[in-house]
């Protein structure tokens, strides 16, 4: 074991093939800077059929996940210093980057993906914190690890081709990042701003500085009216 561990508790395990396919968590897994552990929560499931779920007590649609075979994948998982466990639900605390870089310092995430009309309520007590990743509800917890992964995974040390990249992007302070251009200077009549062929440092910072506020402003009132 070396670098950053994720451990992640699913009931599709397939779906994390896709973090294999994305650039820079390929990156960090070649150069062991992240494990990615999978648990298939069907092999501790109960009995011959290996169950995970079961009607909710009290009547209502569809199938919860059984503590049991959680609770047992869960315990199986050996932990590490700094360790924390996320469990994902749309009940939770909605994510932001702030989380993200307060979890890069750890050894370890743990997370818990829900399925179907969600968990047993006694899976709660497992969790350090409940995470959402927005207002809007997904079919299971995958993808919204997979966010997790991808976020938390570009923020540790040599996963970046330029750290840098990171200092000035949107939601790392509360402003939205300013425009970007690259060449040609002129695409179909759409130009780049003088500016910022101008050679003059110190004049596009201020540029970029108040397209930050600018955009942030326009766009994202919610964010610019935060003070942290
Ligand atoms: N009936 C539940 C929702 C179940 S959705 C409720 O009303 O709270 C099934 C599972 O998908 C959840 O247990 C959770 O793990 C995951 N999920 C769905 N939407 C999510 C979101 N916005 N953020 C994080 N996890 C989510």
């Amino acid at each position: 074991m070396s670098g950053f561990n994720f451990d992640v508790i699913t009931l599709f395990p397939k779906a994390f093939e896709l973090i294999s396919n994305l650039g820079v968590i390929t990156r960090a897994q070649d150069k062991s800077l992240i494990d990615v552990n999978l648990y298939d929560l069907r092999e501790y499931g109960e009995g011959s059929y290996r169950q995970v779920d079961d009607k909710p007590y009290g009547g209502g649609a569809g199938m919860v996940l059984k503590p049991e075979p959680i609770y047992k994948a869960y315990e199986s998982i050996s932990k590490l210093p700094k360790s924390k466990t996320l469990l994902m639900t749309p009940q939770g605390k909605v994510l932001k980057q702030k989380d993200l870089l307060r979890w890069s310092n750890l050894d370890q995430i743990i997370i818990i993906c829900g399925q179907y009309e969600g968990f047993d309520e006694r899976i709660r007590c497992l969790a350090d914190e409940e995470i959402s990743i927005g207002d809007y509800v997904l079919s299971g917890g995958e993808i919204p690890a997979i966010t997790i992964i991808n976020g938390l995974t570009r923020l540790l040390p040599g996963t970046l081709g330029d750290p840098n990249s990171l200092i000035e992007e949107s939601h790392n302070s509360n402003l939205l990042e300013y425009p970007q251009y690259t060449r040609p200077p002129i695409y179909r009549d759409m130009k780049v701003p003088d500016i910022l062929l101008s050679g003059n440092h110190n004049e596009i910072k201020s540029w970029r500085k108040e397209q930050r506020l600018k955009r942030t402003t326009e766009r994202r009132k919610d964010l610019y009216q935060q003070d942290n």
